[in-house]
């Protein structure tokens, strides 16, 4: 049977390196990058839940394009800091910042934090639409605690400073496969493929 084919709504080179792992080699998910993402209207995600953001990027990216389409919405939540960055997290150090920036923005709140003060958690909602209309939504969380200093050079955001304690390493310091089988994206983009899964082929969305 043909693989379902899903289109993805995202300008970040990191949330698509690890979905990209996720939906393949697969013959159930064929998931490619919206056609001409970056010229097309954007939606400002300015909602305060990650929820209300990623349904609003679904249902905006979903009238360019006749194939199912999957918007993320992702981010850190530090319970010490009242939730923040949470749905924030892209922009928390302003407009202009990059990843370096916010990273040091949170140590920097953190710094007089006790080590049991120091949880946080990465949070994922992805939304599914179609033409305008939204068909599903899924999400899901890891925990982890927040370093000191940085560590590792791989991944992206936060990762460098996101400890997850059963590896006894920071996300920057694993693969994207090894990412892939414990973090929030891929634990909810496992309940998107299990939807799709469940559905007749053909008569899907
Ligand atoms: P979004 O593109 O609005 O969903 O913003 C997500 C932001 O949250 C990213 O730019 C990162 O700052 C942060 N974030 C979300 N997921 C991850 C992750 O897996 N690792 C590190 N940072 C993340």
């Amino acid at each position: 049977m043909a693989a379902v084919k899903l289109v993805l709504a995202t300008s970040n080179p990191g949330k698509l390196r690890e979905y990209r792992v996720l939906s393949g080699p697969s013959d159930e998910i064929a998931l490619d990058l919206l056609p001409d993402f970056s010229s097309l209207p954007s939606f400002e995600e300015t909602a305060p839940t990650f929820a209300e953001n990623a349904a609003g990027k679904a249902l905006h990216y979903s009238r360019f394009t006749d194939d199912p389409l999957l918007a993320e919405d992702s981010g850190l939540v530090v319970p010490a800091l009242g939730g923040a960055p949470g749905p924030l997290s892209a922009r928390w150090a302003g407009p202009d910042a990059n990843d370096a920036d916010r990273v040091r923005k949170l140590l920097d709140e953190m710094k007089d934090r006790p080590m049991s003060e120091r949880g946080a958690r990465f949070l994922s909602v992805a939304a599914l639409a179609r033409r305008g209309e939204a068909v599903a939504i899924f999400s899901d969380f890891v925990e982890g605690v927040l370093t000191r200093a940085p560590q590792g050079a791989g991944g992206f955001g936060y990762d460098p400073i996101f400890l997850f304690e059963p590896l006894g390493r920071t996300f920057a310091e694993v693969t994207v496969e090894e990412k892939n089988l414990y973090s929030h994206r891929a634990r909810a983009f496992r309940k998107v493929a299990a939807f799709l899964r469940s559905r007749e082929k053909g008569l899907l969305l």
